[in-house]
């Protein structure tokens, strides 16, 4: 498939690689039974990266980090280190569910509220029959322990794909942490894909979407939790981006954190 290029945006990897492509790496890594992991990363991820080193590193050490947000593909041209467009995660859970038909693969799903992983495997098989997607039940709060009981279960199962909602960054460090227990070769981190899956959440309209509006779409629907998130977490985002981009215009080079 060629090398993939890695940009830094403010100290956060992503990989310019389109959605086809994504896809072509799940689909290779379950026939080569190698290890993939894939961060579907949004601004969060850079506001994060930026305060939290390990999870910087955890990212910087992950095969693919996807950029799941028309924002984040903007800030890349912005910045001069264009990537290749956006990558929505949400469709990569539904693509899941067509390499499972296509090699006969099965996918297992952890995490999100009780029912919801369950709905929106039925969802998927739906979609594309002849797949082979189970959820599989997750306790809460998920230790050490309980962990390795759902990587046991995953790997009686002999799933090949492991699709994580647990919210960032405990979907990723969890991926990280459990995959080869797991016995499986492909991992992503997929936040409230399965709620949008199962029509538990409304999907932002397309337009919405492309207009890079989809943050402010969600927040309306859910303003107690995101509202936080996207206006005071994130805000740090925009001043960063200013800075870096200025500091390009200046002809000053722009490292890693
Ligand atoms: N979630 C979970 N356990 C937790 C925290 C979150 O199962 O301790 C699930 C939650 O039910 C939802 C998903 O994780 O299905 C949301 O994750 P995140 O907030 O990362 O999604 P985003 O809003 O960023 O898409």
């Amino acid at each position: 498939m060629g090398n993939i290029h890695r940009v830094d945006i403010l100290g956060c990897p992503f990989d310019a690689i389109s959605f086809a492509d994504t896809v072509e790496h799940i689909r290779e890594a379950v026939k080569a039974r190698s290890h993939l992991q894939i961060v579907p990363g949004s601004i969060d991820f850079v506001v994060r990266a930026k305060r939290d080193k390990l999870f910087a590193e955890l990212l910087w050490s992950t095969e693919l980090v996807i950029a799941d947000g028309v924002p984040i593909v903007w800030s890349a041209s912005l910045l001069g280190t264009p990537i290749r467009g956006r990558v929505s995660g949400t469709e990569l859970v539904w693509k899941c569910a067509e390499v499972s038909v296509e090699t006969g693969c099965k996918v297992a799903l952890i995490g999100a509220a009780p029912g919801v992983a369950g709905r929106a495997a039925l969802k998927m098989m739906r979609r594309y029959p002849g797949a082979v997607v189970e959820a599989i039940p997750t306790p809460f709060p998920l230790g050490r322990n309980e962990s390795l009981e759902v990587a046991a279960r995953i790997r009686t199962l002999g799933a090949a794909i492991v699709l994580v909602a647990l919210g960032a960054p405990k979907q990723e460090r969890w991926v990280k942490e459990y995959l080869d227990s797991c016995g499986s070769n492909v991992g992503i981190g997929v936040g409230s894909a399965f709620d949008i899956i199962s029509g538990d959440k409304p999907r932002a309209p397309g337009w919405v979407q492309t207009m890079g509006m989809e943050w402010f779409y969600r927040t309306l629907l859910e303003p107690a939790r995101l509202g936080r998130r996207y206006f005071i977490e994130d805000s740090p985002f925009l001043l960063h981006l200013v800075g870096a981009v200025m500091r390009n215009r200046l002809g000053i080079r722009w490292g890693r954190a």
